[in-house]
């Protein structure tokens, strides 16, 4: 039995994963200061005497015995990480040298929840671990790209110069139960509306293309990667190369939800990338086979059930 700490864990992904290594005979220890998570997402488990939950935000260090460290902390939302961006680079940058620091003084292996926006607007396509983007440093999306390009430094490193154990993962865009209803992302914003009537707000003219992983997707690679020999650090992508548009997601799921919205235009936010897909051949060679397997109708059913049910529609 591992003991092992996720900094975020009462999130979108953290709850996920909380649940899985708990399934898997973990102890695990989930930390939160609520910005964007919520006690609905881990309140299953608050029955398991292998279940922890503590309130601490990870600017401030933190100390406990652990084996390892998924540090998932950090609002991942547009609308959440702009909502305060000095503190969202303090929560990537401060955070995570308080979680290296720990993992250093207590051996453990330390993963961090990266990002595609590293790539910021791509000039490449699809987007391999070797291209090194094309981030805006002062623009609108900067505390959330360049925090967490710091994080990946820092990581690098602790490894380097301190011998710590560490994973990068790469996570391009990810859905699934339990995001937040008013979370701000595309896929939540588009099911929320189309289910309860309201027009589907589309950003721009709709052409720029994201790529959509299903959560157990996600969680599978964290775990897969967490466990790879020691010699493996990464950065490595974990994400569903299959691209779609923003105007066709919201037809799908027009179509998947049997809803009567219309399709409204607002204006796109600066710097909002034009074209995301990941390259994943890193993490089929490294993470044993490891592939997306939930398609993306499949993963919004499930994803429409678990709003429906939310919103007692
Ligand atoms: P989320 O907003 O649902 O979860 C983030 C969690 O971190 C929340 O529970 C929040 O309360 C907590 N948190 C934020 N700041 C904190 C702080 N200073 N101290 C302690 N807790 C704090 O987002 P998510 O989608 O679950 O994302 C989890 C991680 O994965 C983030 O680091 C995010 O950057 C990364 N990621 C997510 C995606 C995605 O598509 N969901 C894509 C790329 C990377
Ligand atoms: N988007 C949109 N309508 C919304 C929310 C988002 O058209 O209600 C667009 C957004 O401009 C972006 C894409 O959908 O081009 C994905 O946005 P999200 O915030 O989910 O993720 P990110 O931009 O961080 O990849």
């Amino acid at each position: 039995m591992k003991r092992i700490l996720i900094t975020g864990g009462a999130g979108f992904i953290g709850s996920h994963l909380c649940e899985s290594l708990l399934t898997q005979n973990n102890e695990v220890i989930c930390l939160d200061n609520f910005f964007t998570g919520h006690k609905r997402n881990i309140v299953k488990l608050f029955g398991n005497p292998f279940f922890e939950l503590v309130r601490h935000d990870i600017i401030s260090p933190y100390y406990c015995e652990v084996d390892e460290i998924y540090n998932l902390a950090c609002p991942a939302s547009p609308v959440h990480y702009q909502y305060n961006p000095i503190k969202t680079i303090k929560t990537s940058v401060m955070g995570a040298i308080n979680l290296l620091g720990l993992a250093k003084r207590v051996k453990a292996t330390i993963l961090q929840a990266s990002t595609s926006e590293v790539y910021g607007d791509p000039l490449v396509h699809p987007q391999p671990e070797s291209y090194w983007g094309n981030v805006n440093p002062i623009g609108g999306r900067a505390s959330y790209d360049e925090g967490k390009r710091c994080a990946e430094t820092l990581f690098m490193n602790y490894h380097s110069q301190n011998k710590v154990n560490i994973k990068i993962a790469r996570i391009f865009n990810t859905y699934g139960p339990n995001m937040s209803p008013g979370d701000g992302r595309v896929i939540s914003n588009f099911i929320v509306q189309a289910l309860t009537g309201r027009d589907i707000t589309i950003y721009g003219d709709g052409s720029q293309s994201r790529s959509f992983q299903y959560i157990t997707d996600l969680v599978d690679g964290l775990q897969r990667l967490m466990n790879t020999a020691h010699e493996f650090t990464g950065p490595v992508n974990l994400g569903n190369p299959e691209e779609i548009s923003m105007i066709s997601l919201a037809e799908k799921i027009l179509h998947l939800t049997r809803s009567k919205s219309s399709i409204t235009f607002l204006p796109k936010p600066a710097d909002d990338p034009v074209l995301r897909k990941p390259d994943i051949s890193m993490a089929m060679e490294n993470l044993n086979k490891w592939h997306p397997r939930v398609s993306l109708d499949e993963g919004l059913l499930m994803t429409i059930d678990y709003f429906k049910e939310l919103l007692k529609l």
